[in-house]
């Protein structure tokens, strides 16, 4: 059994940033995640020789500590602006609609991805990856059962403190698995919570897109609500696009097999694809995607029956900047524990 003072479940941004915090402050801190990277839906995947970024797509800076951190980043090489607004279209299906919305806000990404620049947070923390946390229950301090690789048995890691930055859902399963020693009130708004999902293709062709500069569309309804050139942002160097179906479609047609999802997004996408082929295709379902409403705290915490507190995008701004900012909030409140 291994003891720490603080236990994050999830290596995304609300967690990476959370345990920068403990790790500045000489904590005894462990972050555990499920997936083979950091990074969560901070996804990149690599395509035909390419790239494809296939979670989150840019981020904003809004509050001063999310712009001073944008700053760090651009300086460090990690991020770089990659359009100050998008085409907007009402729907994939009315090429008319076709705009420019340039309102000079930046829309920073990683360099080489998303994926990469949690990467680069996530450089010289303690964290175990593969490590999939599935019951977690209260005694004098926080017991963590958690599986390593398919099989394998059940490791028991205990805590002091617990984060857990995982969906809202997800975090409470782990919970109800053991004994869900939450107060009423807090489990009452935590089950309030949730998300869209989001049906996403990655495809590489043989040929540029028609899709115009700066390479990323914005689409209001229909089957697609976002295409992405990843040549144009500048992180692949072969066509590879993203293609992410509307939230109502995407949760729609979630149960559908692969090959239909896929020739759907296709079909849809195809007069901003150009005649290009389709040399490879992939398909990832996201099930929690983005909040269906934020919950107006920057994060949510009770010291009952221990300190235990739930950070992530669907706290305050939501996106990417509400992620990081939650992680950092939720790590000052348990630091003053
Ligand atoms: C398709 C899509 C498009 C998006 N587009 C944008 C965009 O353009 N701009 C923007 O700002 N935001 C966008 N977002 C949202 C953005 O990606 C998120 O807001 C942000 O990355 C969330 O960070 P997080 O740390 O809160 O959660 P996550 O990144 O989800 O991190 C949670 C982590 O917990 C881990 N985990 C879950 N369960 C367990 C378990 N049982 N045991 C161990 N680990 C576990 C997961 O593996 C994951 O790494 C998009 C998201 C998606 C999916």
């Amino acid at each position: 059994m291994t003891h720490y003072s603080v236990l994050i479940v999830g290596a995304g941004l609300a967690g990476l940033m959370a345990a920068k915090q403990f790790s500045g402050e000489n904590v005894n801190y462990i972050i555990l995640d499920k997936g083979r990277s950091v990074g969560g839906r901070m996804a990149t995947k690599r395509l035909n020789g390419g790239r494809s970024d296939y979670g989150a797509q840019f981020f904003t800076a809004r509050s001063d500590r999310m712009k001073n951190l944008v700053k760090q980043w651009e300086q460090e090489g990690i991020i770089h602006t990659w359009a100050k607004g998008f085409h907007q279209m009402k729907d994939i299906a009315d090429l008319g609609s076709l705009t420019l919305h340039h309102d000079g806000y930046p829309r920073y990404a990683g360099k080489n991805g998303m994926n990469a620049l949690t990467k680069q947070l996530a450089n010289g923390l303690n964290i175990k990856l593969e490590h999939e946390v599935e019951k977690i229950e209260w005694t004098d301090k926080w017991s963590i059962f958690v599986r390593v690789g398919k099989n394998s048995e059940l490791l028991t890691y205990t805590a002091d403190q617990l984060m857990l930055t995982s969906p809202i859902p997800k975090s409470l399963a782990l919970l109800s698995d053991g004994r869900l020693p939450l107060e009423e009130q807090l489990l009452e708004e935590l089950k309030n919570t949730s998300y869209f999902p989001c049906l996403c293709a990655m495809i590489a062709l043989d040929r540029p897109t028609q899709i115009p500069k700066p390479g990323g569309i914005q689409i209001k309804e229909g089957l697609i609500s976002f295409l992405g050139d990843n040549a144009q942002k500048g992180i692949s160097d072969t066509i590879v696009v993203t293609i992410h179906g509307n939230e109502h479609w995407s949760r729609k047609n979630y149960e559908q097999d692969d090959q239909y999802i896929l020739e759907k997004l296709i079909e849809a996408a195809r007069p901003l694809l150009g005649d290009g082929k389709v040399i490879e295709k992939q398909l990832k379902r996201w099930r929690y995607s983005k909040p269906e409403l934020l919950h107006p705290n920057e994060f949510v915490a009770t010291t009952i029956p221990g300190v235990i507190a739930f950070a992530g995008d669907i706290f305050k701004r939501g996106a990417v900047e509400g992620a990081i900012l939650s992680g950092i909030e939720a790590s000052k409140w348990m630091l003053k524990r």
